[in-house]
């Protein structure tokens, strides 16, 4: 099993308390806000053309103009409206980008995410129809639960949709996020420390 790829959540820490991580060679940043990853990603990511950076946090339509160009992939992707309109940036500036689909598993109405029994059309309406770059699904399991059954829920239905990317796992559950087959896990706070907002 291929080692998942580490990406370091960055939000709410400064550019300067990143550096270190950047001049050793990490290159994968998260973030989840469009403004905040502008103001601090548009200048280095010139000069180090080699900076992927994911967007994790919930994106609005009227955010994926700037998304678009800042981002190299977007973890999020929840309905038809947003896969449209990220469609049609990508054609607009002649930037593909790679994506998740976002995946409720909990049901839970605060969170994003589609249903998991809406994840096939979905697919197929974004890989086919639309044609952009799905490479997988991604979950954030309900919070104050075993995670443990959601990510088998995910990542068989990840293997069912022959996804070859899950974006799965988190500070406190990485290690078993990569038991089930993550390839990539969002990781924050057991990096950079604890985030004060
Ligand atoms: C903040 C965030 C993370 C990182 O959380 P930690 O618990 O600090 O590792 C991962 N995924 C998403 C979607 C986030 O918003």
């Amino acid at each position: 099993m291929n080692p998942a790829q580490i990406i370091c959540v960055s939000k709410t820490f400064a550019l300067s308390k990143l550096l270190p991580l950047i001049d050793y060679g990490h290159r994968h940043f998260g973030e989840n806000k469009v403004q905040e990853a502008e103001a601090k990603w548009s200048e280095i990511k010139k000069n180090k053309k080699d900076i992927k950076l994911h967007m994790v946090g919930r994106l609005q339509t009227n955010k994926v103009k700037k998304a678009v160009k800042i981002f190299d992939f977007i973890h999020s992707v929840d309905s038809k409206k947003l896969a449209d309109s990220l469609k049609k940036r990508e054609i607009e500036i002649n930037k593909k980008l790679s994506y998740f689909i976002q995946i409720n598993l909990g049901n839970e109405v605060q969170k994003g995410g589609i249903n998991k029994n809406e994840a096939k059309s979905f697919l197929d309406y974004c890989n086919g129809k639309l044609d952009i770059n799905v490479i997988g699904l991604m979950a954030i399991p309900p919070f104050d639960e075993n995670p443990e059954k959601y990510f088998n829920d995910i990542s068989s239905l990840n293997s069912k949709l022959g996804l070859k990317h899950l974006s799965l796992g988190m500070s406190n559950d990485y290690n078993l996020a990569s038991k089930y087959g993550s390839t990539f896990v969002r990781i924050g706070s057991a990096i950079l420390g604890e985030r004060k907002s």
